[in-house]
């Protein structure tokens, strides 16, 4: 029987495996299929503490990796878990026909941006396509340009008010004819004179892909049904997030968009299952507050176990 699992290899796992090998648990981690998380799809972060110069996203993951494993955590890569039982104190994980049985578990699973679905969205990727201005908004390739923002939620809002720090314009693509985002998200954008709102439009396609960079998109005015094109250096797309909690389902306590609900700290509903970082995170979204969340996990997992001896 395992003491502690970890499902997930994002900052939320990587600090959970530091700080449960620490504290002696020899804690498993499972990477998943994406090993590294959400943090190895960006190119520098430059907002996270310690590093004045930035950092390459899939080096820092690297570094959190190291050090957990430095203190006793046993890695296994790529494996899916297929299945999970937290029915009885024996918490079961299925990897496929091998099963392992837990004391706890710490879920990081994490929640990935929701795509526009192109495929030149996929293609420009890192060229000029990026789900995240506070991490991609001040690289010198958006500096003084053009830039739109998709989304009408409060995500939309702080991109597209973020990016004007750097953007000579910020044009908010939304596909309705009002914003979703919080009235004072919304005041604010909507009185900020270097963002223009493109109401009731979706992106239909991005250019260009054969260069390898961002130049433009292609729009369509759902209401007239009309098309035009909008020259620009970069799309940030901002029209929510997925978690990846379907495993769970009916498993454990989650909302109705699938974040997990914690009731106290890191805590679920079911003894012995702890969750942190953005499966459970709606509103922060960094990898430093995934970090900490990971460390706040590890901690009730931590003292979740000692009770069980006292
Ligand atoms: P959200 O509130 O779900 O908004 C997503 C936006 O994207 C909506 O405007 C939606 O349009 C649009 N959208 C969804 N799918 C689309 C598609 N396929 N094509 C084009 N547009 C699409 O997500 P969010 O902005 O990420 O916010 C999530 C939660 O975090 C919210 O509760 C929010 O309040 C919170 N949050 C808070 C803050 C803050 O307080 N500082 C910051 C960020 C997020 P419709 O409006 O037409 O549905």
């Amino acid at each position: 029987m395992e003491n502690v699992v970890i499902i997930g290899s994002g900052c939320a796992g990587w600090t959970a495996a530091l700080y449960t090998a620490r504290a002696n648990l020899h804690p498993l981690l499972l990477t998943g299929e994406q090993p590294g998380g959400l943090l190895t799809t960006t190119s520098i972060v430059e907002n996270y503490p310690g590093f004045p110069e930035g950092i390459d996203g899939t080096e820092l993951m690297m570094g959190m990796q190291k050090q957990a494993e430095r203190f006793g955590t046993r890695t296994r890569y790529g494996v899916k878990v297929t299945k999970v039982d937290f029915s009885k104190s024996a918490l079961t994980l299925w990897l496929e026909e091998e099963v392992i049985e837990a004391k706890a578990v710490i879920i990081a699973t994490g929640a990935s941006h929701r795509h526009l679905g192109l495929k030149s969205e996929d293609l420009l990727e890192r060229k000029g396509v990026t789900y995240c201005a506070t991490c991609d908004g001040a690289l010198p390739m958006f500096r003084n340009q053009v830039l739109v923002v998709v989304g009408g939620g409060d995500s939309a809002c702080e991109e597209a008010n973020y990016l004007t720090h750097f953007a000579s314009k910020v044009c908010l693509v939304h596909r309705r004819d009002s914003l979703r985002a919080s009235k004072i998200m919304a005041d604010r954008v909507l009185s900020n004179p270097k963002i223009q709102a493109v109401w009731n439009s979706v992106v239909t396609d991005i250019y260009d892909a054969s260069k390898d960079v961002v130049t433009g998109v292609q729009l369509k005015n759902l209401k007239t049904g009309a098309t035009s094109e909008l020259p620009c250096a970069g799309v940030f797309v901002a029209i929510g997030h997925v978690p990846a909690t379907d495993l769970f389902k009916g498993q454990i306590d989650r909302d109705a968009e699938g974040f997990i609900l914690c009731k106290k700290g890191t805590y679920t509903n079911v003894a012995g299952v702890f969750a942190a970082g953005d499966c459970v995170d709606r509103v922060y979204r960094q990898a430093v507050t995934a970090a900490g969340t990971g460390c706040a996990a590890a901690i009730d997992a931590e003292r979740y176990l000692a009770s069980l001896h006292t």
